[in-house]
């Protein structure tokens, strides 16, 4: 098993972004697993392309945990579908392990916002898990055994043969993560996963995921519009402005770990950087309403 990086980790150099490198990265040769630079993306409209992101850089340092926040709008999801390989760049770049990626990558898995649509309900959780395994010439064995302990992992190794509908919220989006995880990915990329499912459950989850997290040495990027979830769960909060977004700032978060919901909230370095986060989304959007 590997274990997860500390909270400080190295930062990606951008303009006009406020940056913070720990020392300790600073001297650490490797490079990151994932280098975001000039990211753009436009969609097509009847009067002509409209811009959702502009511009964006930032890289993730392998075995780190990064949030990214902005508000809804921002491109929050735009962002991740292009790093993710699902949706063409209009331009600039993504590189997965210094290769520049063409679409999605072998060992970059997502999990989607919205289970109730991301699971399919003619199929039981471990035929839903099994789905990213299917063509590619695995055997049986390997699929039962991976589902199986994927399936452990996020504590529903009893479940396997139940139906999406047939458990409670949290548990569909425990599913859903263990999708993500069975291809055992370098790379885990969350959109907003826990944004459906009510307060406790969604501290469950995060706490599940922070330990899935240190167990696999999995390297994850999260979006989320929730400031105290990104502090709380990361080494990195990197802020969107409104849309067209681009990086306003890029926040290291050097909170001990192991985290605990209520001895790492009740921190005064939590609130510290709460507030710091929260200044800045809405710093960007009092200029983007300034320039409207
Ligand atoms: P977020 O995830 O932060 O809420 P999105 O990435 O979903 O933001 O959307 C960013 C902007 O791009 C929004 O203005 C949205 O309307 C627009 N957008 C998203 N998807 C599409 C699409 N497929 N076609 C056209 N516009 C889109
Ligand atoms: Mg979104």
């Amino acid at each position: 098993m590997t274990s997860p990086m500390t909270s400080s980790q190295a930062v990606a150099t951008t303009k006009d972004v406020d940056v913070t490198v720990s020392s300790s990265s600073r001297e650490a040769s490797v490079p990151p697993i994932l280098r975001i630079a000039s990211l753009s993306k436009a969609y097509p409209s009847r009067s002509g392309p409209v811009a959702a992101i502009d511009n964006i850089d930032f890289a993730v340092e392998q075995g780190s945990f990064v949030s990214v926040v902005g508000p809804s709008g921002s491109g929050k999801t735009t962002l991740m579908m292009c790093i993710a390989g699902l949706l063409p760049l209009t331009s600039g770049s993504v590189e997965f392990r210094g290769k520049r990626m063409q679409g999605p990558a072998e060992g970059v898995s997502v999990v989607f916002q919205d289970y109730s649509r991301s699971l399919f309900p003619w199929l039981s959780c471990r035929k839903n898990v099994a789905l990213p395994l299917r063509d590619h010439g695995h055997s049986k064995t390997h699929i039962e055994s991976s589902v199986d302990e994927a399936l452990d992992m996020v504590g529903l190794g009893h479940a396997g043969d139940l139906y999406p509908w047939q458990l409670s919220g949290g548990m569909q989006q425990r599913v859903a993560i263990a999708r993500g995880l069975v291809v055992k990915p370098e790379v885990l990329i969350m959109d907003e996963p826990f944004a459906s499912v009510d307060a406790q459950t969604r501290a469950n989850l995060e706490d599940l995921l922070l330990t899935l997290w240190s167990e696999t040495g999995t390297t994850v990027l999260f979006v989320t519009h929730d400031i105290d979830e990104s502090v709380y769960l990361s080494d990195r909060v990197v802020v969107l402005t409104q849309g067209p977004s681009t990086v306003s700032a890029d926040i290291a978060v050097d909170l001990p770990r192991p985290r605990d919901q209520i001895e790492t909230k009740r921190m005064s370095e939590f609130a510290d950087l709460r507030a710091k986060v929260f200044g800045l989304v809405m710093a960007s959007q009092r200029r983007t309403s300034l320039n409207r």
